[in-house]
């Protein structure tokens, strides 16, 4: 049976950032992903300066920084498209020296961080591998089974340490047998993603319209890559938006009068946004991080972001107690220290989601009070913000 100190469940970018740090201390670590390839489908969108930090540290700024697009920061619209509040952000300067608000593809972003981790020999990516148990092997050691996709052969790698970055439905989750607590948001919304080299003379921003009826996302993500998100309606599904057609009474107030011919249609998928943490990040040499560990409405655009942070934090506590600089008490810290700031995070990020699409005078009063409270938002903080340290407390 072969032994590694770290394995890493799950390649996504919480995953292989993991790796990469971990690499960087020279821990060996294997990575396992059920997947041969990076997920094609659309989803993250924006980081803001803190994680490009992170992603600088990861040493792929300028790779990064070719891959993205800094944006000018966001507007609150009304459904008739009117400006209800503009933040601005920095596109050139910030205290951690990178723009405020960077817009990019997450499976560009995937592809960058694949390709950088093949930089350390001492992290390896195994593809086709779908974990199924994770299990006590006595002796502080900890058995990862994992099958062979799609030849079906069972094998088992002991580990020192796993870091369960399997995403939503997280296999290591379910082993560790930690609940999610459930912050009852649930809310079907269709994302659209359309190529186009017409510009559509928009201010270069995030545009969140507030409409009870119907709340919306547009963003420009790339030189030619423009992203929308739509809150669908009971009864309505991707099937009723699978064309440019369908699309446009949604997607008419930006793109006005550019031909369809100019735009070509990328992909239409739905998601339902949700906000939940798990109970526990932990059990013995189990850890869990990224949207294994919590799930966030992607109004403020930190769920990914929230990964990276959780990975920066534990990496060099776990490097340190492994070289044995540092004591094992030290990875208590990882939870104390996250599980705030997540909450925190998640619970910026539904104020944002009621202030879009609550109605009457409850949406009404969300809106006044949510507004004044965009600041908190990483990027508009006036302080550094700090991913080691719980920076602000929790609002419940
Ligand atoms: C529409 C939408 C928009 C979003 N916008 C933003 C945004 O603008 N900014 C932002 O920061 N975040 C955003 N997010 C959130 C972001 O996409 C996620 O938070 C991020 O992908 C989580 O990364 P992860 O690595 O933790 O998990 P995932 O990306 O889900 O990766 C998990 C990995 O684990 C693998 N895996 C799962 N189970 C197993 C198993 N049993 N064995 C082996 N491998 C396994 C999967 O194949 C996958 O590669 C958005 C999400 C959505 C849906």
């Amino acid at each position: 049976m072969t032994t590694v100190p770290v394995v890493i469940v799950g390649a996504g970018p919480t995953g292989i950032t993991a790796a990469t740090l971990l690499a960087q201390y020279g821990i060996e670590c294997l990575v396992l992903d059920r997947w041969s390839s990076v997920y094609p489908q659309p989803r993250a969108v924006h980081l803001d300066d803190e994680i490009f930090r992170i992603v600088a540290r990861l040493g792929i700024a300028d790779e990064f920084a070719a891959i993205s697009r800094p944006a000018l920061g966001l507007r609150l619209l009304d459904n008739t498209t009117r400006v209800l509040a503009e933040f601005h952000r920095d596109p050139a300067h910030s205290v951690h020296g990178f723009p405020q608000a960077n817009m990019f593809d997450q499976p560009d972003f995937e592809a960058l961080l694949r390709a950088n981790l093949k930089h350390y020999p001492c992290a390896e990516l195994r593809g086709d591998a779908e974990v199924t148990d994770i299990a006590d092997g006595g002796e502080g050691r900890i058995l990862v089974t994992f099958n062979d996709r799609p030849e079906g052969g069972k094998h088992i790698v002991e580990a020192n340490y796993v870091l369960g970055c399997d995403g939503a439905n997280s296999v290591v989750r379910s082993c560790i047998g930690t609940g999610m607590r459930d912050l009852k948001f649930d809310q079907r919304w269709l994302v659209v993603d359309i190529a186009s080299t017409a510009d559509l003379d928009q201010w270069d921003g995030v545009h969140q319209v507030c409409d009870p009826i119907r709340a919306a996302t547009y963003m420009r993500i790339g030189d030619s890559r423009y992203r929308w998100e739509f809150q669908l309606l009971p009864g309505e599904t991707t099937d009723d938006f699978g064309s440019l057609d369908a699309l446009r009474p949604l997607i008419g107030p930006w793109v006005r009068d550019v031909a369809p011919t100019d735009l070509t249609l990328v992909r239409v998928a739905e998601y339902t946004f949700r906000a939940k943490f798990a109970e526990r990040w932990r059990r013995g040499n189990v850890f869990l991080l990224g949207d294994a560990a919590h799930l966030t409405p992607p109004f403020i655009g930190q769920g990914m972001g929230a990964g990276l942070r959780d990975a920066i934090n534990l990496a060099w506590k776990l490097a340190g107690v492994l070289d044995g600089g540092l004591s094992p008490a030290v990875l208590d810290t990882y939870e104390q220290e996250r599980k705030p700031h997540t909450r925190f995070m998640i619970g910026m990020a539904l104020s944002m989601g009621w202030a879009m699409t609550a109605g009457g005078d409850v949406g009404n009063l969300i809106r006044r009070i949510v507004v004044p409270r965009l600041h908190l938002i990483p990027g508009r903080r006036g302080p550094p913000g700090n991913w080691e340290a719980p920076c602000a407390p929790t609002p419940w």
